[in-house]
């Protein structure tokens, strides 16, 4: 389906940092469609550039040139508001060591982005409860973090990261902090949702192990992508 709008869409995409006398170039001319459905990886060695990559993706660092659109929308020249706007409801993030507020319930984190949003107390609650539970949690919703295993910590965030619909779900090193079992668990409900919802995935890792569970591949070395592979 060519007609339907990537959901995100650069054109060689720069990102240049400036240290004193030096330049990094963190960055350098990333040209990529990521269509709906996809489930893709982001590999590379330590400073190629993948966080970089996956911060520009989510909104949270602004290239330095090239361009951007989200779900056809140009993302330059929009002011921090609609860019947080933009990321609190068209982009879900998982992050290695899960970001979670450890004074709140499960329910209660997961609820959070929709109360920013408006959403009424009872939508609220039956929305979080529901995707708490398509992630295996259905019977931890009173839980503080503390109270949680690594695996079900991860859980809790990408049922927070799911909770507004996101056009796609952003993951860096999400099984960095779990064990090899934990993180397999993980990565079998992630590709559990990817299959199920069509939910559009994309992930980065330095684990090779991790990123061959994607459809396609990207590798980036020195800022650039070197190579992009579909599994057959
Ligand atoms: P990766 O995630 O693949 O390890 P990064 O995207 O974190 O790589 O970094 C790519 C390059 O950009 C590295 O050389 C790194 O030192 C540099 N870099 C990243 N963020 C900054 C920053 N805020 N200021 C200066 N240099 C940065
Ligand atoms: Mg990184």
């Amino acid at each position: 389906m060519t007609d339907v709008p990537p959901v995100a869409d650069l054109s060689g995409v720069e990102r240049f940092f400036v240290l004193g006398d030096d330049e990094v170039r963190a960055l350098q001319g990333i040209d990529l469609v990521i269509r709906r459905s996809e489930f893709v990886s982001i590999m590379g060695p330590s400073g190629s550039g993948k966080s970089t990559l996956l911060h520009v993706l989510g909104l949270l660092d602004t290239p330095t040139g090239g361009s951007y659109r989200i779900d056809g929308l140009a993302v330059e020249g929009l002011d921090e508001d609609a860019k947080a706007e933009i990321r609190g409801r068209r982009i879900g993030f998982v992050f290695q060591d899960f970001h979670l507020l450890p004074r709140l319930t499960a329910l209660e984190n997961v609820s959070l982005p929709l109360l920013y949003q408006g959403a009424s107390r009872r939508a609220r609650r039956e929305r979080a409860e529901s995707v708490l539970a398509s992630v295996g949690l259905g019977h931890r919703l009173s839980h503080r973090p503390s109270a949680l295993s690594g695996g079900e910590r991860q859980r809790v965030a990408i049922a927070r990261a799911l909770v507004s619909e996101p056009a796609f779900l952003l993951a860096d090193e999400p099984t960095g902090n779990l064990d090899s079992r934990v993180g397999g668990e993980l990565l079998d409900l992630l590709e559990g949702l990817w299959r199920d919802r069509g939910l559009t995935l994309i992930l980065v890792t330095h684990d090779p192990a991790v990123g061959v569970r994607a459809r396609r591949r990207i590798r980036l070395q020195d800022g650039r992508i070197v190579a992009d592979e579909r599994a057959a």
